[in-house]
């Protein structure tokens, strides 16, 4: 079989060391003669699997002291609504950035807890950029943003400060968590869904600092409780164990070259590169100003039109596969997560380049 370079925006690309050893374990975890899937999660190899996922997350991030690290399932989208649950009171205000999709999503279930102000938008240019200029209330909770905009290929460079000195920044990070350093004291709450750039599907990662739970009078259910998760480390209910082994293993590899700073330094490369040849191919160009560009998500058009399927059963024959943009935004979008190599860009960026119109 030859080659494959799998551009998918999610679920998405893991390195070839991540499934090898899930595959091993899914039949026999580390000479236990079991599968990992038949193992108790409140077994020792198991708890200390899972501890050594938290504490790569604790070291890669640099998390300081404060903030719990949770393993929850239902994905970003079920943040959307426990974060306003566990955070926002029915007479308070929340901020929010409005870059896209999954920020619009997250906005409409912040609506059911308590006020929304939406203190920016780029929907009525098709989330093309991220707004400079926020309209930020004096006594927001906190200020949500979409670091890295998955469906369009916008990430913010650098975060807003909130107004509100009291406040704090939450964060969907699900398509860029890991790819480059981040000040974790920045931020109250940061949530991703594994399946972008730490894993598979079934595992969400939310990091959030200890202060800031506790002050909403309202009920919670027990499940979409931060404390009840927090109490039990993340063991309340049976966890997706192996979906947390193969993000134990992605960030074990992650470590093992260099971190999140040596991965930055890669994926600016990469991007760099890609963005370089959509510039210097006439057929091709980016809908995106370069200073909002995201090195995650690589949306490109044609020029000039031209047969979309065409390029892309071109690229297909080359094993490049899975380059359609969003139906939202059309054309093709390259997703290079960390775990694309270099080579696969250089795959891409060679087919753009043999292409014939
Ligand atoms: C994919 C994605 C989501 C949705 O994640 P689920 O885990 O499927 O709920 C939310 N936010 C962003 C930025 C995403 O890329």
């Amino acid at each position: 079989m030859s080659k494959i370079y799998n551009f998918s925006a999610g679920p998405a690309v893991l390195d070839s060391s991540v499934m090898e050893a899930t595959a091993k374990a899914a039949i026999n975890y580390n000479g236990y003669g079991m599968s990992l899937m038949e193992m108790s999660h409140r077994s020792k190899p198991v708890m200390a699997m899972v501890e050594e996922t938290e504490s790569f997350v604790r070291e890669l991030l640099n998390i300081p002291d404060g903030y719990h690290v949770l393993f929850l399932q239902g994905g970003a989208s079920l943040q959307f609504s426990m974060i306003p649950m566990n955070l926002l009171g029915e007479e308070q205000t929340a901020d929010y950035t409005d870059t896209g999709a999954w920020s619009a999503k997250a906005i409409k279930e912040a609506q059911l807890f308590g006020n929304v102000n939406v203190v920016c938008s780029s929907k009525a240019s098709v989330y093309n950029h991220i707004p400079k200029e926020l309209n930020q209330s004096d006594d927001a909770v906190y200020l949500h943003v979409t670091s890295n905009n998955t469906i369009y290929g916008t990430q913010w460079k650098e975060f807003p400060i909130p107004k509100n000195l009291n406040g704090y920044l939450v964060a969907d990070m699900s398509s860029d968590i890991f790819s480059r350093p981040i000040d974790v004291s920045q931020f109250g709450l940061i949530y991703a869904g594994a399946q972008k750039n730490m894993g598979p599907a079934g595992v969400t990662l939310v990091i959030v600092r200890d202060d800031i739970l506790g002050k909403v009078e309202r009920a919670i259910p027990t499940m979409m409780n931060y404390r009840t998760h927090i109490d039990k480390d993340s063991m309340f209910n049976t966890p997706p164990v192996m979906s947390i082994y193969a993000v134990n293993r992605t960030l074990a590899c992650l470590k093992e070259n260099g971190g999140v700073t040596a991965i930055a330094e890669r994926n600016e490369c990469k991007a760099q590169k890609l963005y370089g040849e959509i510039e210097r191919n006439p057929l091709f160009t980016s809908p995106i100003p370069e200073k909002d560009r995201s090195l995650m998500n690589i949306p490109f058009v044609f020029a000039d039109g031209g047969d979309e399927a065409d390029f892309l059963s071109f690229c297909d024959g080359r094993g490049l596969k899975t380059l359609k943009g969003h139906r939202s935004v059309g054309g093709f979008r390259a997703s290079i997560y960390n775990a694309m190599p270099e080579a696969g860009v250089d795959a891409l960026i060679k087919a753009m380049g043999d292409y014939k119109i």
